[in-house]
């Protein structure tokens, strides 16, 4: 009997059945009064949760939603720093610089982070926007974006996002407390909804920068058309992802219904006992120690296991994970720890990595990563 597949990669995670009955409504018209209800009362739950002054989730992906945050925020001739902590960080360059927008890139090597005495330093050279990836999924490293915010407050001029796209709903961000003036995400991840919506958050400064600018280029993306609609959806703009606001709205309900830091704090002590488990198989973690992600792990292989041939087993045991980025491509997977699993998929997919191990020709003890991770959370 072949086993159940379970999607163990950093995104799309698995989406829980109340979930995906509501991406399996019939779909209704966008103007239908329920529905407007429904995805005002969203925007508001958004905005409310992450402390901001405004929220937007709209058809897209990620990529869509970092695209919002520079385009309403900078032009062409400004000056810009992006903090960058692996493949997700430097994809904000390339953003900028299409546009005419000077860069400074700082670059931890990966697996580190760049270091908050750099980055206070670099500051002083004045810059229109500061970017940082919250976590880097090709990495698994996690950013210190409260220092980050810290730093960044102290220029007026300066607005700070931050891509939350593998950490939102996940790890704590809060953009009133941690002066965040973007916060922008996707709903695949720590969410736990299918991809289809870019979400963003913005703060005043944010608001004041866009006004700043008057008309700008892209016209899909520009705050100016969505606020409108974010405040009473009974306009239009572009037609909504209806099924996926009402997945995105049940998964806000299930964060309600846990709580915030309540979720914060399971992510972070499930994340800290994978890694132990994972530890014991005799794997290595690129990420370090300090730095390390609560929402996936990138488990670097023991000697003599070679990636296609672990993972082509992993899957056939019922455990699909990612495989490594750049320079790690074939020496790593990376295992997705995030958003509604709960302590069966865990179980189930640390048992699969044990048999997998097993099957290539590693000695393992049966039940020791599993036995490691339920002495740490039972
Ligand atoms: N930023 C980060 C940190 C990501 O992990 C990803 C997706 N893996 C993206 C941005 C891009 O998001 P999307 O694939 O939804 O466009």
């Amino acid at each position: 009997m072949e086993n159940k597949k379970l999607v163990m990669i950093p995104g799309p995670t698995p989406v829980t059945r109340s979930i995906m009955d509501q991406m399996g409504r019939e779909t209704v018209a966008f103007k239908d009064p329920d529905f407007v209800n429904d995805y005002k009362q969203l925007i508001i739950d958004l905005k409310e949760m992450w402390h901001a002054e405004e929220a937007f989730a709209i058809s897209g992906t990620g990529t869509l939603a970092m695209e919002m945050a520079v385009a309403n925020t900078v032009k062409t001739g400004d000056k810009v720093l992006v903090i960058s902590h692996g493949f997700f960080g430097d994809r904000f360059i390339d953003m900028f610089e299409r546009r005419g927008v000077t860069v400074d890139v700082l670059k931890a090597e990966w697996g580190t982070t760049v270091p908050l005495s750099e980055i206070e330093l670099k500051l002083k050279e004045g810059y229109k926007a500061v970017t940082v990836t919250h976590v880097d999924t090709s990495t698994g490293v996690k950013a210190n974006v409260e220092g980050v915010g810290a730093l960044v407050e102290q220029y007026e001029d300066t607005v700070l996002i931050v891509d939350g796209v593998c950490s939102t709903a996940a790890e704590r961000e809060y953009l009133e407390e941690m002066k965040i003036d973007i916060l922008l995400s996707g709903s695949q991840k720590a969410f736990g909804v299918a991809p289809g919506l870019a979400l963003l958050w913005a703060s005043k400064k944010a608001l004041a920068r866009r006004a700043s600018l008057g008309t700008i280029a892209d016209s899909y993306i520009d705050f100016d058309k969505w606020l409108p609609i974010m405040k009473d959806p009974m306009k239009y703009w572009g037609t909504p992802t209806i099924n996926l606001i009402w997945a995105l709205k049940e998964s806000v309900r299930l964060i309600k219904e846990e709580g915030m830091e309540e979720r914060f704090a399971r992510h972070e002590k499930d994340s800290r006992a994978i890694e132990e488990a994972i530890l014991s198989l005799g794997f290595g973690i690129l990420a370090s120690e300090e730095c390390r992600a609560v929402t996936l792990t990138n488990c670097v292989y023991p000697e003599g296991v070679d990636d296609v041939e672990f993972r082509k087993v992993l899957s056939e045991e019922g455990v699909i994970v990612g495989g490594g980025l750049g320079a790690y491509a074939g020496k790593l997977f990376r295992l997705g720890h995030m958003g509604n699993i709960d302590k069966h998929i865990i179980v189930s997919t640390l048992a699969a990595i044990e048999r997998a191990l097993h099957r290539v020709g590693q000695r393992v003890e049966f039940g020791t990563s599993v036995g490691i991770y339920l002495s740490k959370t039972v």
